[in-house]
């Protein structure tokens, strides 16, 4: 794929988790009984008429501003008119020609340098309902019908899937950092489509653009790209013209198919919405939103390189979830001395494996960082070895207790005492005569092999460094 270059916008849908929806006073909570949070106003029964929740709006302007786009003076809801069966009112109310904010963007890291994708628009609209489809029919759930939304539309400023991925997931550390969304893909709350087209590299026009839905995970969106790109390039290569559709990524076969061929805005007739008023943003309001804005991941990556002698490359790491960074700098300011590597190393390891392994982020494996610096003090002190303090570490995970309690109760202190190594020594030596052999002939690697062996004898308990001291000066002697 060299031939061709690709061009890619994505298309972010986000609920906005305001208490009540956008319109009327029913509940936003996710997983109620079907239909138990509707009123006339989010069913589009006639009469009713629909009141602008104000909390939308300073947490629109919120992400607008975290993504650097001008929020507009004098905005409009209009109606975006089409049928469907999750949509009662024949219509959804969102914005069309005068939207919230215009001209934004967020860097993304892309082989070890920044670039800079540029978003279009962020604008306001209301979620559809939910189409149940079962064996013998479709049932239809308007609990999610009339919940904020935001649509935030990037530029074609991305070029592969790769890109695509590291813009997701930038966009979702700030919203998280806002606290305006739980970005939860499973729930829909965070839902993407893309558009992609292709072009012969050097050339400028655009090639005719598919729109990609249905993907459910930034690895959806990331593998749909792929296949896209893949399958675009043979029908160029084949001579053949594309045509301009939106497909649905099949997460099973691993494919996209064609649902239809893709409408135009024409096609929507927007108009004005003509129940709710055009509203101005006036300058102060503005400001008092984007005082509130807290720090945001880039800034804190920064402030952990220069306050706590971070790299740079382990500071971006830890500030990608905001509770995880949180959590690391409860940690660092409760660790002594001013070397914060132990605890680095910590939570790029053996933290994050636990919490890949569960299933969860490090600051949901629940450990306080009273715990965390004490089991480092352990391992720091040299009474337990870096494997104890690894299983210590899930114990404390599983139990919730303090980790000077499960090292005594399992009587994991490390074994540093020359003698009783010595003697765990000479049953190894006895066993392992080979590598004994092995090593007197100059294989280095008997040694390490040996060291092994005993650690495994002493229960990962002996200290690795007397024990590869001892072991030498035995055999060289
Ligand atoms: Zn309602």
């Amino acid at each position: 794929m060299s031939k061709y270059e690709a061009v890619i916008g994505l298309e972010v849908h986000l609920h906005l988790s305001t208490k009540t929806k956008a319109f009327c006073g029913c509940s936003t909570e996710f997983g109620k009984e079907a239909n138990s949070q509707t009123c006339p106003v989010c069913l589009g029964l006639p009469g009713s008429l629909p009141v602008f929740n104000g909390t939308a709006l300073d947490y629109a302007i919120k992400v607008a501003l975290a993504l650097n786009c001008k929020v507009q003076e004098y905005t409009k809801f209009d109606r975006k008119n089409y049928f469907y069966p999750d949509l009662p009112k024949g219509y959804q109310i969102s914005q069309y020609d005068l939207p919230l904010s215009l001209d934004g963007f967020l860097n993304i890291e892309t082989e070890g340098s920044l670039k800079r994708i540029g978003i279009t628009r962020v604008h306001m609209e209301e979620d559809a309902g939910k189409l149940v489809h079962e064996n013998d029919g479709s049932l239809v759930d308007f609990n999610r019908a009339g919940v904020p939304l935001l649509e935030i539309v990037s530029q074609p400023d991305i070029n592969s899937p790769e890109e695509a991925y590291q813009y997701l997931s930038t966009l979702k550390s700030i919203i998280e950092y806002l606290d305006v969304s739980d970005c939860d893909m499973e729930k829909g709350s965070l839902r993407c489509d893309a558009n992609i087209s292709l072009r012969p590299l050097g050339e400028s026009k655009l090639g005719v653009k598919t729109e990609l839905k249905n993907m459910n995970s930034f690895k959806g969106v990331k593998d749909a790209l792929s296949y896209e790109i893949k399958r675009q390039a043979q029908l160029l290569e084949s001579g053949e013209i594309l045509t301009q559709e939106t497909r649905l990524w099949d997460a099973k076969e691993l494919k996209t198919i064609s649902m239809r061929t893709k409408e135009g805005a024409k096609d929507y007739r927007y108009f004005p919405e003509p129940d709710l008023p055009p509203f101005i943003i006036t300058d102060a309001k503005i400001e008092e939103i984007r005082k509130s804005i807290p720090e945001l991941p880039h800034e804190k990556a920064s402030r952990f390189v220069e306050s706590y002698g971070l790299l740079e490359y382990d500071a971006k790491i830890l500030v990608a979830s905001k509770k995880d960074a949180l959590f690391a700098e409860e940690c660092f300011n409760a660790y002594p001395g001013k070397d914060k590597k132990l605890i680095v190393n910590w939570f790029i390891g053996p933290l994050m494996a636990e919490a890949n392994n569960r299933n969860l982020s490090i600051s949901g494996l629940n450990i306080s960082s009273a715990y965390l610096i004490e089991l480092l003090g352990f391992l720091s002190r040299n009474e337990i070895s870096n494997l104890t303090a690894k299983s210590v570490l899930s114990d404390m995970i599983d139990t919730a207790e303090a980790p000077g309690k499960i090292i005594k109760s399992k009587n994991l202190v490390q074994i540093s005492d020359g003698q009783a190594l010595k003697e765990i020594m000479e049953e190894v030596i006895g066993e392992n005569q080979k590598s004994v052999t092995d090593y007197k002939s100059g294989k280095e690697n008997a040694l390490m092999f040996l060291v092994g062996q005993l650690m495994r004898k002493s229960q990962g308990k002996a200290n690795p460094k007397i024990a590869r001291e001892l072991l030498k000066e035995r055999l060289n002697a």
